[in-house]
């Protein structure tokens, strides 16, 4: 699934293009809610004193909105990269890759 805190990784791969990257810009999008922010609590490492309304906006923010369909454009060389049932396509063809 794409997610905000996964796309920020995300960076464009074709040949050549090595500045100005990443993070690639969303066109045409469809966001999906994800549920379950109990995860925060009770499988990862934060304060157990945070309250919960601290743990829901992070896990909001965090993790909740993926990207369902869309397109995914490199702020440099504009290479588009689509995001097709939650999975985007990083593959490039034959002559973009380095
Ligand atoms: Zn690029």
């Amino acid at each position: 699934m794409v997610r905000l805190i996964t796309h920020n990784l995300l960076a464009c791969h074709v040949k050549g293009c090595t500045s100005n990257n990443f993070p690639l810009e969303f066109k045409d999008v469809q966001l999906v809610p994800h549920e379950s922010w109990g995860i925060l609590r009770y499988r990862t490492k934060l304060p157990r004193c945070l309250d919960d309304d601290f743990l829901k906006t992070l896990h909001h923010v965090l993790l909740e909105i993926h990207v369902e369909e869309g397109i995914m454009i490199c702020p440099n060389c504009k290479h588009n990269y689509p995001i097709s049932n939650g999975i985007p396509n990083m593959l490039l063809a034959e002559h973009e890759i380095g």
